[in-house]
């Protein structure tokens, strides 16, 4: 059987990017948070921080469900958590730290 790559899709315009999402909010302070969150994270766990991992690692996927697990438990009527808000960030903290291991071997092995 022959396979056929996907068409390259073409690059998108940073122009129109921008004006696509001049509306939304402004995502700086949000990634701030997400930041702050790894710090937390990174300073309470120490040498067992994700922030060592690299990718790839077995140990992402756990963590990441982990997280996303402790939103569906804040949203149950015995949720113990600080609130859906910063589960959220807690997830986004784990995705962006595995995006970054990811990165990181990606400029390595460049
Ligand atoms: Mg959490």
């Amino acid at each position: 059987m022959t396979t056929h790559p996907a068409p390259a899709e073409p690059a998108p315009d940073p122009a129109a990017v921008l004006a696509a999402i001049a509306d939304m909010r402004p995502p700086l302070s949000l990634w701030l948070d997400v930041a702050a969150r790894r710090a937390l994270a990174h300073a309470k766990h120490g040498a067992r921080s994700i922030e060592h991992l690299e990718s790839p690692d077995p140990a992402w996927l756990p963590v990441l469900v982990e997280e996303i697990g402790e939103v569906a438990n804040s949203l149950t009527y015995d949720g113990h958590t600080t609130g859906i808000r910063d589960e959220l960030l807690d997830v986004l903290a784990v995705a962006s730290a595995w995006i970054d291991a990811i990165d990181r071997a990606a400029s390595d092995g460049a």
